[in-house]
């Protein structure tokens, strides 16, 4: 049932700080039902990871994932023609065995989502090999999953940014904000006030916000030219680890790390290969541990490339265009943090890490109603409140004063 809080009967303009998909979704949800929403980005609209990762929607084993990337679907949908197009799209998406391994891994994935009315077709290796001859004589074989998506990133971002402005929200590019308080947010041009504020700045999160457990976790991808095949699915290698693992692999680096000189060790890497519309085709990824400013991973290239190859053998003579990277932001469940830090008027919609585009428009809804006073459950898991205890637990990271109480 909905419930009015004072604090939201309070606030009728807000900050929003960030302009990849995570803020871009909360001043179009603001916009759209008529607040005043000043959207600050210190760059340009989805110059980050939301324009540079892979734009994929997939059927996650998490049953709570697929459950947010459908009702983000449905809102993906409705600014589709509003603003700018972005080759929304639906494909077919295979979960690729390798080994035996991970063929127990793709079974057991495979078993979780048709629980939850998710189609999956086992696939032999002949089966896939005749559909995509370039894949290695070695594989297993797979499921093949309909109803996963894809769509281009930084359209899509730019998007909702777009249909933002058109319900009244103004978008700053170009400005930085230094610093938040209760009362708004400073920039190079002095103090804007707020009623609220919502950090929505990915990684960097951390610089407006210290004590929110958010890290930076770097991940590389791959450009083709065009194929000289068609590519008829999403191809996903089944050795990336869930939500929890991804979390907890992408820790802050020790000095000790540091030092022996492997702290950008990817801790996750799995091949994933998507279809672009235009014959193009990206291949990914890694996840690595990042200090963001630092240079590093500079052999993550090579490392995407060879794997690929050793599962994909006939791309050899592939042309690569382009290859670059983003900065994931992670929480330490690998899960979004969506909501208010204390009774501040400060929010955070964050920490998205690799489920940004599956999950930003569906959290930036709930959260948004949730701000002018309604209940969703659906966030009770994602409350930045979950990490109190390991917040307490970790003075050195948590605790070097933020201006917003700690969650
Ligand atoms: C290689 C790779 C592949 C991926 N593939 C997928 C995928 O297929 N599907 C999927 O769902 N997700 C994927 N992701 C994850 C997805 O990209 C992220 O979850 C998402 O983009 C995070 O969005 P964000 O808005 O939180 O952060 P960002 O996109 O990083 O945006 C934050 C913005 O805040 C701005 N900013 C920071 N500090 C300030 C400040 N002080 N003042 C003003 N502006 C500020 C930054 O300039 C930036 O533009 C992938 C990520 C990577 C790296």
């Amino acid at each position: 049932m909905a419930t009015t809080s004072p604090l939201s009967r309070a606030i009728r303009d807000f900050a929003v700080v960030g302009g990849g998909i995570a803020g871009c979704t909360v001043a179009y949800e603001l916009a759209r039902r008529g607040h005043s929403v000043t959207l600050y980005e210190q760059s340009s609209i989805a110059h980050a990871a939301s324009g540079r990762n892979m734009g994929l929607l997939l059927n996650q084993v998490e049953v709570e994932v697929v459950k947010i990337m459908r009702h983000s679907l449905e809102i993906y949908r409705e600014v589709e023609h509003a603003a700018r197009p972005f080759n929304l799209r639906q494909l077919p998406q295979l979960l690729l065995a390798r080994d035996a391994e991970q063929m127990k891994v793709a079974r057991a994935h495979a078993a979780a989502l048709r629980e939850i009315g998710v189609e999956a077709q086992p696939l032999d290796p002949q089966q896939v090999r005749s559909e995509v001859p370039q894949l290695s004589e070695d594989i297993q074989g797979g499921y093949l999953l309909p109803g996963a998506w894809a769509l281009d990133p930084a359209p899509a971002t730019q998007a909702f940014a777009e249909a933002a402005r058109v319900a009244g929200a103004e978008i700053r590019t170009g400005a930085r904000v230094s610093a938040i308080d209760r009362h708004g947010v400073f920039t190079d041009e002095g103090r804007r006030p707020a009623g609220g504020v919502i950090v929505a700045s990915g990684p960097w999160a951390v610089d407006l916000l210290p004590s929110l457990p958010v890290t930076a976790a770097r991940g590389w991808v791959l450009l083709t030219a065009a194929l000289p095949f068609a590519l008829p699915w999403i191809v996903e290698e089944m050795s990336w680890p869930d939500q929890d693992r991804l979390g907890r692999a992408s820790r802050l680096p020790t000095l000790a790390d540091v030092a022996s000189g492997g702290h950008d060790e990817p801790a996750a890497s799995a091949l994933a290969l998507a279809p672009l519309t235009d014959g193009r085709a990206l291949i990914g990824t890694s996840m690595a541990p990042s200090l963001r400013e630092a240079v590093e991973g500079l052999d993550m290239p090579q490392r995407v490339a060879a794997r690929a190859l050793e599962i994909a053998p006939g791309l050899r003579d592939v042309s690569i265009a382009r290859a670059w990277y983003g900065m994931r932001p992670m929480a330490p469940d690998g899960m979004p943090i969506v909501g208010r830090l204390g009774e501040s008027g400060v929010f955070v919609h964050g920490g998205h890490g690799s489920l940004g585009m599956m999950t930003a428009p569906a959290t930036a809804r709930w959260l948004v109603d949730e701000i002018l006073g309604e209940t969703r459950p659906e966030l009770k898991s994602l409350s930045p409140a979950r990490f109190a205890e390991s917040a307490s637990s970790a003075p050195s990271r948590l605790s070097s004063g933020g201006t917003a109480p700690a969650p």
